[in-house]
């Protein structure tokens, strides 16, 4: 079965774009890239405006919650929330997002549904669950410990909170066996928990370093949430490869990150959100505060890292259903 699109304009990714070009599918897979009047007949043809190559979310959180507050999730039913991620699943891929780097979520069982083909949606490259310390920015504050623990395991499958070097090499190998393709750690306190700050680090040198040796042994890259700069310095000391976030960037970090060969994803498009409708969707003041004092200075950030030549890729930390296919924006 062989498929042609004929586009006004063709984005080829690499190259300037093309006008009046086509694509065409041979069972699948891309046959000729060029100009339509060169292009052989094929059993179908489609006329389209432009084609483009998919993109790629590089931070997105496939969590069923409808609102801007995570404690929202002891109150949700996982068959729920399961069932809401398949509708963001395809949202995502009609929004032009051929594959979704998932940190933190169901995107390992979501990712493996679509693969089996009982779901549409893109590539699903996933993490499990986000690891934390105590007490971290992946931790409940509001439950006690073992509530907040259990909340994890019964919505993403494995316990995300680890301390000290062997349990952070533990906690790594439960993600693992969730098939998680990437690992997510919280290398700083966040805005959406209530008592920890983004300023500071978390995790010690001593455990990340166990996390990032326990996943490159696996084959694995460890993506770090860090806010403050020491928290991101610490990381890409230990060998961490990509910064998600990285509000507080300064100078030190993105030299650094330009020397490791890391990746920011400043996820953008949340700042944005929460600062314009995060009140709205239940946002709690404890994150409204932090996420206020965070959005004045991640701009300046994202200007640093481009002066510097940092290398940034597109990731929006999207993570409530209906939200999913504004990616782009
Ligand atoms: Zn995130």
């Amino acid at each position: 079965m062989t498929i042609r699109i004929d586009a006004k304009r063709l984005i080829p990714g690499r190259g300037e774009p093309l006008a009046d070009a086509s694509v065409v599918l041979d069972d699948g897979k891309i046959s000729f890239v060029g100009p339509t009047a060169d292009a052989p007949d094929a059993d179908q043809e489609i006329k389209t405006d432009t084609v483009m190559p998919g993109l790629w979310e590089c931070h997105g959180h496939f969590l069923g919650l409808l609102t801007a507050n995570f404690d929202e999730l002891s109150g949700l039913r996982p068959q729920m929330a399961a069932m809401r991620v398949t509708h963001d699943a395809r949202n995502v891929l009609e929004a032009g997002f051929t594959t979704v780097r998932e940190m933190g979520g169901y995107g390992t069982f979501l990712g493996r549904t679509i693969d089996e083909g009982w779901a549409v949606g893109p590539n699903v490259y996933a993490s499990g669950a986000m690891l934390s310390q105590t007490g971290g920015h992946g931790d409940f504050h509001g439950a006690p410990l073992h509530l907040a623990r259990d909340l994890v395991e019964r919505h993403w499958g494995e316990d995300n909170i680890c301390d000290g070097p062997d349990e952070c090499r533990a906690a790594v190998r439960r993600m693992l066996r969730l098939g998680a393709k990437v690992i997510k750690i919280h290398a700083s306190g966040g805005v959406m928990s209530e008592l920890d700050d983004p300023i500071l680090p978390q995790f010690s040198k001593e455990e990340l370093e166990a996390i990032v040796d326990e996943a490159t042994r696996m084959g694995r890259l460890v993506g770090a949430h860090c806010h403050g700069s020491r928290g991101i310095i610490a990381a890409l000391e230990a060998g961490v490869k990509t910064i998600e976030h990285g509000t507080y960037l300064n100078d030190e970090a993105a030299d650094l990150m330009v020397e490791m060969d890391a990746t920011l994803v400043p996820t953008r498009f949340i700042v944005e959100f929460l600062m314009a409708e995060g009140e709205k969707k239940g946002m709690p003041e404890y994150a409204r505060r932090k996420g206020e004092e965070a959005a004045k200075k991640h701009s300046e950030a994202v200007s640093l890292a481009i002066e510097k030549g940092v290398r940034i890729a597109l990731g929006t930390d999207i993570w409530a259903t209906g939200m999913w296919g504004r990616n782009a924006e």
